[in-house]
């Protein structure tokens, strides 16, 4: 038997392909002359299950689809105080290449257009980084995360190098107001190779998931960036990934996102999965046309929007029962604080006749720290009410459960 998604993106990438609308970019060459018609997508969970059909392992380069990577691995590596000087995190509403800045702070608005990727690109590897070194690490980042070696298009590369005008323009300012120091060049050389990595879709849906799986990759397991950085690069990819679109954008589709002028176009859902289509038409804005289509598709028809509400933790609680002596509470699923909260309700909304009550979390998958503090914080109000406390915890979900009076609660078995 055969899963039905891979037939299910199959067709979806049929009720777009005669969308023949928008343009593929035409300022740089090597773009202009490009196929139009390639037409892929690929789905990665945070599993590493992975669904593609269509162009799915067409090459193409990354353009600034390597903005949010490149910012998680300057948070990640210089700290989010120093990344916070440089560059900005609210949206701009202007296109890609505008040449501007933050009117008070001289700072690009975002990392998203390019003033602020030219300038993130220069914090990778310190600033006195050679330009070789600084884009030998960001490719070396970008292979982590897609779990390959990746390469550059050099030909693109030099394509775009030739009728950089307007990045040079950009770094120039940037320069102006001391927000990079190395030569406006050698910044646009370090930017425009970032941007000629080349990946395919398959390759983006996994690198894309690493930040919804918060920094380890799905497929390798690697641990590649921390959770908060992940957490930040999403939140910011959500106001500013998708240029003057932004905001209609996580209306329709609701997925943190970002788009490349190739063509490429990434979102991921936190904690669920990673998306990544190919197709290069863009619209006026830049953003791929039946790229934006499957997407909007892919949020309609399977409800991947971030604001659907799903319900966490009303169901924690899956039994409370007597055995024997002891009262035993059946926990289940994943325990955060609303599961948490559901649990506290559920146990100190009643008296139990037991003098010894058991919490067993045999049938929880995960427990985050809040979960714990507060399974800890009610044991040992449970214990300090009178009753004799003890914990079932085979699979060691609440490894060592300290309380806050220094002690631990008995482990039962069975
Ligand atoms: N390299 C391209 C540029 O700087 C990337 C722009 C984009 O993909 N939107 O113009």
């Amino acid at each position: 038997m055969t899963s039905p998604i891979p037939q299910y993106l199959t067709a979806l990438l049929e009720t777009v392909r005669e969308e023949e609308s928008g343009q593929v970019a035409d300022y740089i060459p090597e773009l202009a002359s490009a196929d139009p018609n390639p037409l892929g997508v690929a789905m990665c969970m945070v599993s590493g299950r992975v669904y593609a059909a269509g162009d799915c392992d067409v090459p193409f380069t990354l353009q600034s689809v390597s903005k949010p990577f490149v910012y998680a691995l300057a948070l990640q590596d210089r700290g989010i105080d120093a990344v916070m000087s440089t560059v900005g995190m609210e949206p701009s509403g202007e296109a890609f290449n505008e040449l501007s800045l933050d009117e008070e702070s001289n700072r690009p608005m975002n990392p998203m257009i390019n003033a602020g990727a030219i300038a993130v690109n220069q914090l990778i590897n310190g600033e006195e980084s050679s330009v070789e070194d600084r884009v030998e690490v960001i490719r070396g980042l970008m292979s982590r995360l897609a779990g390959r070696e990746l390469g550059f298009n050099e030909s693109l590369c030099y394509s775009e190098l030739d009728h950089a005008d307007r990045n040079l323009s950009i770094a120039h300012m940037l320069r102006s107001y001391g927000v990079i120091r190395d030569a406006a060049h050698d910044a646009v050389l370090s930017y425009t190779r970032q941007c000629a990595i080349e990946t395919t879709a398959r390759d983006l849906a996994a690198m894309v998931a690493t930040l919804g799986n918060g920094g380890v990759q799905p497929l390798t397991g690697e641990r590649v960036l921390d959770p908060d950085v992940c957490r930040l690069t999403m939140a910011v990819m959500s106001s500013a990934g998708m240029y003057d679109g932004a905001g209609r954008w996580m209306a329709r589709v609701g997925i943190p996102a970002k788009s490349g002028v190739s063509g490429g176009l990434i979102g991921t859902l936190p904690g669920q999965l990673g998306l990544a289509t190919f197709s290069p038409r863009l619209d006026a804005e830049g953003n791929s046309v039946r790229g934006t289509m499957i997407f909007e598709k892919l949020s309609e028809q399977m409800g991947l929007h971030l604001m659907n509400p799903v319900p966490v933790g009303v169901h924690a609680v899956r039994s409370i029962k007597e055995q024997g002596e002891d009262t035993v509470i059946v926990l289940q699923g994943m325990i955060n604080f609303s599961a948490a909260e559901s649990i506290l309700h559920e146990i100190f909304a009643r008296d139990f006749s037991a003098s010894r009550l058991v919490l067993d979390v045999t049938r929880v998958v995960r427990v985050d720290n809040t979960g714990r503090r507060l399974l800890a914080a009610s044991l040992l109000r449970m214990r300090r009410a009178g009753y004799d406390i003890a914990i079932r915890d085979p699979e060691r979900r609440l490894r060592d459960l300290v309380l806050s009076d220094g002690t631990r609660a008995p482990r039962v078995e069975g």
